[in-house]
């Protein structure tokens, strides 16, 4: 099985470094990942300039590991085209947790989402960083027994993973979707101009059974994703109330 890792902390990540090696139990495992980082970065694709890649001096246990001058999203799609017949793509594991709202800006899962837009299976996966790195050696067999249970579903899907820093279990989860404060914070640079700080807040409480519920109580949570955006519900209550096909529209 051929096994792409990516990231969105750039390749000098030890998060990268943590996902190939415990990716190396299942298969044949390469590393594309951005030179710099591109967290919160999102879907971004580079399509104004073109992209290249270099063969990194980082040694990741003999896996063959390349830098590309692009998004996350641009490292899965170069790194596939130069690896055909890729099985399996694996961002991670990402230097802060990707619950909730943040799935929106998320560069970790965005290398995810557009390997699943090829085609190919795909998991996103991170975990919270306090004063201290996470301690990724503790983390690997939770990584590995994750990656063991994906290895069960036969469908090509795309699941967002978020590791809690002491797992004592799996649980499967839904996205926490809750309204943030997208609180602004003031400041002044060193030359005296304003300058300012995007925040974010949930302003609820998660639910049980989502995403931010599980990694609160020390669950790996997994959330099964999909690409159609479309609020079916919304959909059709549009249809009801506000018919477009009607005569004056046509
Ligand atoms: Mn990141």
């Amino acid at each position: 099985m051929r096994i792409l890792v990516t990231n969105d902390d750039g390749i000098y990540s030890p998060g990268i470094a943590a996902l190939a090696h415990a990716a190396g139990m299942f298969g044949e495992v390469r590393v594309v990942a951005p030179d710099v980082e591109q967290s919160s970065m999102g879907h971004a694709v580079t399509h104004s300039r073109p992209l290249s890649y270099k063969k990194s001096p980082i040694e990741f246990k003999g896996i063959e590991a390349y830098r590309v001058n692009g998004t996350p999203a641009d490292c899965v799609a170069l790194g596939t085209h130069l690896w055909a017949n890729t099985d399996l793509v694996l961002s991670g594991i990402n230097m802060g947790p990707n619950l909730g709202n943040s799935m929106w800006h998320s560069g970790t899962l965005a290398a995810a989402k557009q390997a699943a837009l090829l085609g190919i299976k795909a998991v996103a996966l991170s975990t919270p960083v306090g004063k201290t790195e996470p301690d990724f050696k503790a983390l690997e067999p939770w990584v590995q027994k994750t990656l063991a249970l994906l290895s069960e579903i036969r469908e090509h899907g795309l699941y967002n993973v978020n590791f809690p820093a002491n797992p004592q279990g799996i649980r499967w989860t839904r996205q926490s979707v809750r309204l943030y404060d997208g609180h602004i914070v003031p400041g002044t640079d060193p030359m005296g101009r304003k300058h300012y700080w995007f925040t974010v807040t949930p302003l609820e409480p998660a639910e049980e059974g989502t995403d931010r519920w599980a990694v609160e109580n020390n669950f790996v949570s997994i959330t099964p994703l999909r690409l159609d955006l479309t609020n079916e519900q919304e959909l059709k209550a549009a249809i009801e109330q506000a018919p477009a096909d009607t005569p004056d529209r046509l």
